[in-house]
């Protein structure tokens, strides 16, 4: 030992994980009053010229550094951790997995208020009544404090009062309250928050053969007591939800907790009314909609296991929990569970590495699964559980093409569309009719130029939006009028080019006068609280049409949907992105699953162009597994995900040149181990976006840990290399392990 190290005294030292985009944790001295110092719990730290909020990540005695280097911590803000262990090991596993800024990953799993410093348990109610003191005493001595005698002759009236009995009173009042607690003729009990459940008897369902045998699986995975993964790949309307259930009872019957994870959109008041109408225990939601006092609270709910069924969108994974005893990730090849910006984790990744923390088991369920969790499931990874039937005996929908080079479609509607929606509607049946374009036409351009108006923000066009009568780049955001002369060539031939949900609505509207529709897209659910509405409308058959981009696709439970019409399959067939017709798949699928689910076989009517695009095939006959295995095959050929690994370095600068410079800088500075590949450096597909120049770098890998070392390497080296990090601060640039999206 050195005599430096002897100076120490045990335990003196904390390693801290400060909130700030550095991969590294910095050791502080303990301050020297306030709690004993704990893995897990926050501490406020002087950081330069800040005043910071980080996590403990080590108790120990001795530092790389000189004692007298070492500034004291400020003060530790709990006497526990606020992660449990095992939560703490999975968000180490996040930084390092995804190469993130380790106090950057404490910060992204904490509540707001919970970032600012504020205690953990939420504002709590506090109730005051008479002390044997208070009562046993004369109230002569209090003549000299007439509000405090005022008050105390008040809770000789009653037993206890709480802040809201002194509403009408002066605001001095809780000075006297204080007082009289300090001079202890009043007791205070703190309440904390309460979580209600309510007594429900759930009608149960007799489960199909398909579900028993399903859930029996499941159940001894339950039993078993320790991690396991399972896919539950079921065709739309076969009853998932129930075999997800049944399993929950089962952990809820051990006393345990349960964490279901649904997409953003899934996230509806209808499911959480079932989660609700089936089991009497206490519930709570996390999703974006929440103020941060709400989500603060349902975190400490789950905290403390008041909640014993969780339901939350991406973040969730984060909740700490007493006793965890099931995650559930539903629709589990959503896009949503990828965070795009800051940390970028996938929640259902960081999901089964939690599981296996905690050593409990895990369900992924889908009608379509990623290719990923599907190759797992083949390969004997995870438990694979098929539900090949529905679970009524309503028929999955028939599926037929409109060939769009035979039927010409006006507005977006060929004659074949029209009629079936003619007849359907004339059954009093719903349609649903799904276009993945908002606004009303993608393009405006001028007929005796043909110079189309372009956003001069991005590398893109202007749509055209007929009601609110604005141009709007869906990138940027930017919004102008409609222009009825060319700026190129000042021609006033302006024509509008393509199909939007709002032209297909105002064709509709023409066509059938009498139905009522709903366009439901990202302009028509603008304000809160506005796509529950219209979802709920859609739901109790009140509307006859349906209209609406990839908000109506997941999920939903619309009981009167006979017929569904996908108004355009193109351009998710011929993209540059390799996983477009997995997407695309995905979403036909899903948005045809909405197709008769109560009592007659619904009808998928399909408009495309390539009608003999073999994907069609797989298609129409609903057959997920032989396209899964088929796109599988080209994946392999080509080392792609989930055969190969991928990782997106991205810089952005309002400078062309820089963002170029910074990766081919990087790409020069990496050391790629054995079989790591750098691709060549390109501008993204869509180059410009919000005035700035967009351009990536993709590594690729045949193992996980070969690229993450490599990349690991590179990362260190900027962090010391003077010349490296000058280029890196001259351009905004991001690291995506497993990105979803190629731009
Ligand atoms: P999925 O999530 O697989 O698409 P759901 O769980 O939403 O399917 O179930 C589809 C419909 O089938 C629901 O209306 C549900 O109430 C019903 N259902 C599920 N299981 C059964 C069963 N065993 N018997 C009768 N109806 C069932
Ligand atoms: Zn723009």
């Amino acid at each position: 030992m050195t005599s430096l190290e002897d100076s120490y005294t045990p335990n003196q030292i904390i390693s801290v994980a400060v909130a700030v985009p550095l991969r590294q944790a910095f050791d502080f001295m303990v301050p020297d009053h306030g709690p004993t110092p704990r893995v897990g719990a926050r501490v406020k730290v002087q950081f330069g010229s800040r005043k910071l909020q980080g996590v403990i990540l080590a108790v120990k005695a001795s530092s790389d550094y000189p004692p007298e280097k070492l500034k004291k911590a400020l003060e530790i803000l709990d006497p526990d951790s606020v992660f449990e262990p095992q939560l703490l090991s999975t968000l180490l596993w996040v930084s390092r997995y995804y190469l993130a800024p380790i106090g950057e990953v404490m910060e992204a799993a904490l509540p707001v208020v919970l970032r600012q410093g504020n205690q953990t348990t939420p504002a709590n109610r506090k109730t005051w009544a008479l002390s044997d003191h208070g009562r046993s005493t004369a109230i002569d001595e209090l003549k000299r404090a007439p509000l405090q005698l005022a008050i105390i002759k008040r809770f000789m009236l009653s037993t206890s009062l709480t802040s809201s009995d002194f509403k009408q009173d002066t605001s001095s009042w809780r000075q006297a309250i204080k007082a009289l607690i300090d001079k202890q003729w009043l007791t205070e009990t703190v309440e904390e928050p309460k979580l209600a459940s309510r007594q429900v008897s759930p009608t149960s369902l007799l489960l199909t053969n398909e579900q028993k045998n399903v859930t029996e699986k499941l159940n001894n995975a339950i039993d078993a007591d320790r991690f396991s993964c399972s896919l539950l790949h079921g065709v739309t309307g076969s009853g998932k939800t129930e075999v997800y259930f049944s399993a929950m009872e089962q952990v809820l019957a051990k006393g345990k907790q349960v964490l279901l994870l649904v997409p953003e959109i899934g996230l509806t008041p209808q499911l959480v009314s079932r989660v609700e109408q089936r089991f009497s225990v206490p519930i709570c939601v996390m999703h974006s909609g929440l103020n941060e006092t709400q989500r603060h609270l349902a975190w400490w709910h789950t905290k403390r296991a008041n909640a014993k069924i969780t339901i939350g969108t991406r973040s969730a994974i984060f909740s700490s929990f007493t006793e965890l005893g099931l995650i559930v990730v539903d629709e589990e090849h959503d896009g949503s569970f990828k965070q795009q910006d800051g940390v970028r984790y996938h929640a259902r990744d960081v999901a089964i590495y939690r599981a296996k923390q905690q050593g409990i088991p895990i369900v992924l369920g889908s009608a379509t699964p990623s290719l990923e969790s599907y190759a797992n499931a083949q390969q004997g990874r995870y438990q694979s559980l098929v539900l090949k039937k529905r679970a009524t005996d309503v028929m999955l929908p028939k599926i037929e093409l409109v060939d769009l080079d035979r039927q010409p479609s006006g507005d977006g509607l060929s004659p074949g569309m029209l009629e079936q929606i003619k007849i359907t509607l004339a059954q009093k049946q719903q349609v649903m009719l799904f276009l993945n374009r908002r606004g009303y036409a993608p393009v405006l351009y001028c007929k005796a130029c043909k110079q189309a108006c372009r956003c001069h923000r991005c590398d893109s066009h202007l749509t055209v939006h007929r009601r609110a009568n604005k141009m709007r780049c869906h990138h940027c955001g930017f919004e102008g009028p409609v222009q009825s002369k060319c700026n190129n060539c000042s021609a006033e031939e302006m024509v509008e080019v393509g199909t939007g949900t709002q032209r297909v609505e105002a064709a509709l509207n023409l066509r059938f006068p009498e139905a009522t529709l709903l366009r439901i897209d990202r302009d028509s659910t603008r304000r809160k609280g506005e796509l529950e509405d219209l979802l709920e409308q859609a739901r109790s058959g009140q509307a006859d049409i349906l209209l609406g981009t990839q908000l109506i696709t997941k999920g939903h439970d619309f009981p009167n949907v006979r017929m569904v019409g996908v108004l355009d399959a193109d351009p998710g067939l011929y993209s540059t992105d390799f996983r477009a017709t997995e997407y695309l798949f995905q979403q036909i699928i899903q948005v045809a699953g909405r197709a008769g689910r109560r009592k007659d076989t619904g009808r998928v009517l399909i408009q495309t162009h390539f009608p003999e695009h073999p994907f069609f095939e797989h298609i129409i006959a609903h057959d997920y597994t032989s396209f899964a295995e088929n796109l599988l095959k080209l994946r392999e050929e080509s080392n792609f995900p989930p055969f190969g690994y991928f990782a997106l370095l991205r810089a952005e600068s309002t400078h062309q040149a820089k963002a170029l410079q910074f990766l081919r800088k990087a790409r020069q500075d990496m050391q790629p181990l054995e079989g790591v590949q750098l691709m060549d450096v390109i501008p993204a597909p869509m180059e410009r976006k919000a005035g700035r120049y967009r351009a990536q770098l993709l590594i690729a890998a045949p193992q996980r840990s070969l690229l993450n070392a490599t990349l690991q390497q590179w990362l260190e080296f900027l962090q010391f290399d003077a010349d490296a990090k000058r280029v890196a601060r001259s351009v905004r640039w991001s690291l995506d392990i497993d990105p979803l999206d190629h731009y």
